[in-house]
């Protein structure tokens, strides 16, 4: 009988065997570095996006969230699945690469890896091997059976991709068990052949084989050495070249977009980074109107996304019927790259993507909470590419009918409300408020060190009005040098920003700039979370600025802030309140634990915390100027979050921003809850609770009685 030496004495017998693998490395390789230098054709044709500096904060992230897999857990069960998957390819990453140089040079071990090194390294492999066998296994059953709704592809999406990922999890396993196979026969032929054979990992994949095999013939095993060997080579080659015609493309392309992901939270990109903002009334086109105005990073994220279907999971607008859903915006134009720039014939490209590709209402449809940039393991962007779809639109003249009045008020009198500049300051005019709290106009006759940026909504809105009251009130009472601007404020721009209207944004904000540099102030406080990210991230030049929150909770700490027990309130007696997280706030600026700290100093107050809370908060429905668009829903988001709200136990909802007391207070009378939930700002409950000498009677209801309630 022919004896099994080694597999080059095994190919040498089949055919010339080096020429054969040699030859078969050389087609994968080449094809792969065709298939993907087509697919980064449209990189260098887009738009420049500068993401090479902080190289070690951005190897740090790539530790953290492609090594490290961070967010990964956030989905116990598929986020355990995919940890192991991937600890066990990157562990078996040297024994396929080792397996497929064998082929051509018989003897090879990977430096490092010879010796006891390397016997310890291929036990804990066959270990690998068999978890990502049995993780394959799982997948598709989790898969054909029990169909998690997350993956599931709704049909004006186009049609499901479990064929495909089944597929994939079928060639992976494939690749496990010719691994285990090629591992196992060649140790059984070694045995058979009385010279020393490989430990192999007992109880492992190649183990059990070497147990079924071990008593073959010598033939049928050589054999099956062979086979194992040609399946491995074939099925890693053709799994390298298949990933970039779908969503495996990822495994490649994923370590670079997150080493080039954003590191600013709460900002949002210029129109063009290499078009400095003098220059932009120069531009034939803002936005992105075809595929290549995208930057170059966002199409790299197109290829990027694994297609789980976390952030569309996560996403308000699709929770509650809108016709967005963030994973199908990166599928469909993945699918129009793949196609107008395919791998053989010649790219095919610049056609618009509003109404053939994006719908309108799709892109104005996300209020910008950021829940899908959060929850994505890959760090995938979305906000600043809805914003460029918008801004594209927007130069296209394309703007919703419900939008233009207050786009043409914030551009004629600095607010959406149309309402005269005069009456800004007339929230701090009531006289109750006026008897306790003076209001300082910083109008270059009065100085203040600490600017309360009050902003529209705030100002004009009746119920708004007295969050701005409770706010000068707490400054007050805490002995703060402040003052507004009173007429010379405008909107801060934020939504305007946010909406698409970078030139009128522009406009909002030089006004700005310059009465707040006018006024002298050292610092900015703002009650408004919209206010707050606007002043922190898309203005330059202003002093620095904190929301209310923050300076509540650091003056609590301090001591400086005291509270009545919340139970001295006799409608307060069986209140349960729950915090309900700010998008602008919370995700978008981390400020998460401020707000919290300062109800839990409320003695006797009585908190729970929803489900979907801190960085998974559920959006109001407020941001993006959604108080002005009447998308096409089949709920609203408020009433989807009030209702959670209920589920948690609470009967009272604390915001820390004017938008969300808007739509929460709006929800209440929808959901048909009035009496049963109620809904108060943050400020209000603090003046509420405050103890205070001067101020008004605490016994008394106060105007800031809680709505709903
Ligand atoms: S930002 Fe919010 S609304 Fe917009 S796509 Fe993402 S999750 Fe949906
Ligand atoms: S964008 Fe991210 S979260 Fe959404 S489907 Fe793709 S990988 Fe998953």
């Amino acid at each position: 009988m022919v004896g099994i030496y080694s597999l080059q004495h095994v190919v040498d017998w089949l055919v010339p065997g080096r020429e054969l693998f040699l030859a078969l490395h050389v087609l994968g390789v080449a094809c792969f570095i065709y298939i993907v230098s087509k697919r980064l054709v449209p990189l260098p044709r887009a738009q420049s996006d500068p993401r090479f500096d902080q190289p070690l904060v951005r190897m740090g992230r790539v530790f953290k969230f492609w090594l490290g897999q961070w967010k990964h857990p956030r989905y116990k069960f598929a986020g355990t699945l995919h940890l192991l998957i991937f600890a066990g390819f990157i562990l078996l990453a040297l024994r396929a690469f080792t397996v497929l140089i064998v082929g051509v040079s018989e003897n090879f071990a990977m430096p490092g890896l010879s010796g006891k090194t390397g016997q310890i390294y291929d036990l804990i492999t066959d270990y690998a091997a068999t978890v990502v066998f049995l993780c394959m296994a799982v997948a598709a059953v989790r898969r054909l059976v029990f169909k998690p709704a997350r993956y599931a592809v709704p049909a004006r999406y186009g049609k499901g991709h479990t064929a495909d990922a089944v597929f994939l999890l079928g060639l992976i396993a494939i690749l496990m068990v010719a691994d285990s196979l090629f591992a196992a026969s060649r140790s059984a032929g070694h045995v058979q052949q009385g010279q020393p054979a490989e430990t192999l990992a007992a109880f492992s994949l190649p183990w059990m084989l070497q147990m079924a095999v071990g008593s073959l013939p010598m033939a049928t095993i050589w054999g099956l050495n062979v086979g194992a060997y040609l399946v491995h080579e074939i099925t890693f080659y053709f799994l390298l070249c298949y990933r970039p015609f779908g969503i495996q493309f990822h495994v490649e392309t994923s370590l670079f977009s997150i080493y080039f992901s954003k590191l600013e939270r709460g900002t949002l990109k210029p129109v063009r980074w290499d078009v400095p903002e003098e220059r932009l009334d120069q531009l034939k086109s803002f936005g992105v109107k075809t595929f290549e105005d995208f930057t170059w990073k966002h199409i790299l994220d197109f290829y990027s996304c694994a297609d789980c279907g976390r952030c569309a999971e996560n996403c308000p607008s699709n929770a509650v019927g809108r016709p967005l859903a963030p994973r199908f915006l990166t599928v469909k134009a993945r699918d129009y790259a793949f196609k107008h720039y395919p791998v053989i014939g010649k790219a095919n490209n610049s056609k618009p993507l509003i109404g053939t590709v994006f719908s309108e209402d799709e892109i104005w449809s996300c209020t910008t909470c950021g829940a899908c940039e959060e929850e994505c393991p890959l760090l995938v962007e979305y906000i600043d590419k809805i914003v460029d779809l918008r801004r594209g639109m927007i130069d296209d003249g394309n703007v919703p009918q419900s939008l233009q009045k207050p786009l043409k008020a914030l551009e004629s009198r600095g607010n959406p409300y149309g309402k005269i500049e005069k009456k800004r300051a007339d929230w701090a005019k009531t006289p109750d408020f006026q008897q306790s709290t003076k209001v300082k106009v910083l109008d270059g006759k009065n100085a203040a060190d600490t600017l309360y940026f009050v902003d529209s909504i705030t100002s004009y809105d009746d119920r708004m009005q007295s969050i701005g009251r409770a706010t000068a009130r707490i400054l007050s009472h805490l002995g703060k040098n402040f003052g507004i601007l009173g007429a010379a404020e405008k909107d801060s721009g934020h939504e305007v920003r946010r909406f698409g209207e970078e030139m009128l944004f522009m406009a909002l904000r030089d006004h700005n700039t310059e009465a707040i540099k006018a006024s002298g102030v050292q610092r900015i406080v703002t009650a408004d979370p919209h206010a707050f990210n606007a002043l922190k991230h898309d203005y330059e030049d202003v002093p620095p600025v904190e929301h209310i929150s923050q300076v509540l909770a650091r003056e609590a700490r301090a001591g400086n802030l005291r509270f009545n027990a919340a139970d001295n309130w006799l409608e307060n007696r069986d209140r349960v309140y729950t915090y309900h997280d700010p998008c602008y706030l919370g995700r978008h600026n981390q400020v998460y634990d401020d707000p919290r700290d300062v109800l839990d100093s409320i003695p006797g107050l009585n908190r729970v915390e929803m489900q979907r809370s801190r960085d998974r908060s559920f959006c109001c429905g407020g941001g993006g100027l959604m108080l002005f668009y009447e998308p096409k829903e089949e709920q609203r988001m408020g009433v989807m979050r009030v209702r959670m709200a209920a589920e948690a136990g609470a009967n009272a909802i604390v915001t820390a921003c004017p938008f969300c007391m808007v739509n929460i207070e709006d929800a209440i009378k929808v959901a048909g809850m009035e009496g049963k939930m109620s809904v108060i700002d943050l400020t209000e409950l603090v003046d509420q609770h405050m103890v205070c000498e001067g101020c008004p009677d605490r016994t008394q209801k106060l105007e800031t009685a809680t709505v709903g309630g």
